[in-house]
């Protein structure tokens, strides 16, 4: 198994298109056409992570945090992230990282939170708009179920928890064959008339050219009449945080010693108790204080995050109780879910989890 095989199926579920655009995703280092011995998953990758992964015998480290964030314009080991490049390439390590898009997928990292906060009816936070596109092609009747197949297979037509959806509506078209043309019916410089389907689907825009392709290679026209037209509409199945239900309400003070179990966190900084109980859970794992404003508009009781500042604390505005219990502590799962998405696909190689704590933030 190849860690381009790797990279292939985890893309296929969090494509590298859905990354923000301040994001590093990707292979930040090696040859994606090694042979995987074993990996190792790990949240941050720091020299002490590369020297676990020698002493487990791991020639890819799929980390959630890019070590290259920036551009680097020396490789020297002036600064741990620069030794911690140099690490994996002496030792033919392949790094990967796999960050805001699988903060953006929807069994993704915010996903694995909602699990183990233990909640109900799990919907996107902030969902994406300008990722989705309708395609209408125009086909002869006796050829849709071949266009269907080929366009499914692709990976049009999925909303939600629904696959191969479409909408067909039935037509006549009418084409002219000039020039060099060679059509599959009518004649040369003669006006003809078809009766077909306009069959319209929706597509994900990392599916887009794939989609594209499956449509010419499964179509009969010489020229395939088609729109491809980006929609307005939200992904609710893309985008950032994720909010849910507990099974029961809690009190503010049961709600966070709870958290603080769960997520084992040092402490937990949070707004004033509003003495009402808590039902609607919002939360984002990492720094995700940018969606405040949305977890009160969705009218969430309490907000989970890490990185909250002085000042944003501010505006919980006694409408909701932001809980901010540390950016490792919230994504600390993280490296579970990778782990069990590997070990749920491949079975030739090992998939260890780091025994390395990266969480640089201490409490006394
Ligand atoms: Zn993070």
């Amino acid at each position: 198994m190849k860690v381009s095989d790797v990279i292939q199926y985890l893309e296929e579920l969090a494509p590298k298109s859905s990354q923000e655009s301040y994001d590093n995703c990707g292979l930040l280092v090696g040859d994606k056409n090694t042979s995987i011995t074993s990996a190792l998953i790990c949240l941050d990758c720091t020299e002490e992570v590369v020297e676990d992964a020698i002493e487990k015998g791991s020639n890819l480290i799929i980390a959630h945090h890019p070590v290259i964030f920036k551009g680097l314009k020396s490789l020297t080991g002036a600064n741990y992230i620069e030794r911690t490049i140099l690490a994996c390439i002496k030792n033919n390590i392949a790094l990967y990282a796999i960050h805001t898009n699988l903060d953006n997928y929807s069994k993704g990292v915010n996903f694995e939170i909602g699990q183990r906060l233990g909640l109900k009816n799990l919907k996107v936070l902030a969902p994406k708009n300008g990722v989705l596109y309708k395609l209408s092609v125009f086909v002869p009747q006796e050829y849709l179920s071949t266009l269907n197949n080929a366009l499914f297979e692709a990976g049009a037509g999925r909303i939600g928890n629904y696959e191969e959806c479409h909408f067909n509506s039935v037509g006549t078209g009418t084409f002219k064959p000039v020039n060099d043309a060679n059509p599959f019916s009518g004649k040369l410089n003669e006006l003809s008339e078809s009766q077909e389907v306009k069959a319209e689907y929706l597509v994900s825009a990392h599916l887009v050219q794939k989609v594209l392709k499956a449509m010419k290679d499964s179509h009969p026209y010489e020229e395939v009449a088609h729109d491809i037209i980006l929609l307005a509409n939200e992904n609710e199945s893309e985008g950032s945080g994720m909010i849910g239900d507990l099974d029961s309400e809690m009190d503010e003070f049961e709600f966070l010693t709870q958290l603080k179990d769960i997520f084992q966190c040092g402490s937990i900084r949070h707004t004033a108790f509003l003495n009402k109980k808590i039902k609607k859970v919002a939360f984002c794992g990492g720094s995700g204080s940018f969606l405040l404003n949305q977890a009160k508009r969705l009218k969430a009781d309490v907000y989970i995050t890490g990185d909250f500042k002085y000042h944003e604390f501010f505006d919980a505005e006694n409408q909701i109780l932001i809980a901010d219990i540390g950016h490792y502590e919230s994504e600390q799962y993280t490296s579970d879910l990778i782990a069990d998405i590997l070990k749920k696909k491949f079975t030739t190689f090992a998939v260890h989890k780091t025994v390395i704590n990266t969480n640089p933030i201490n409490y006394f």
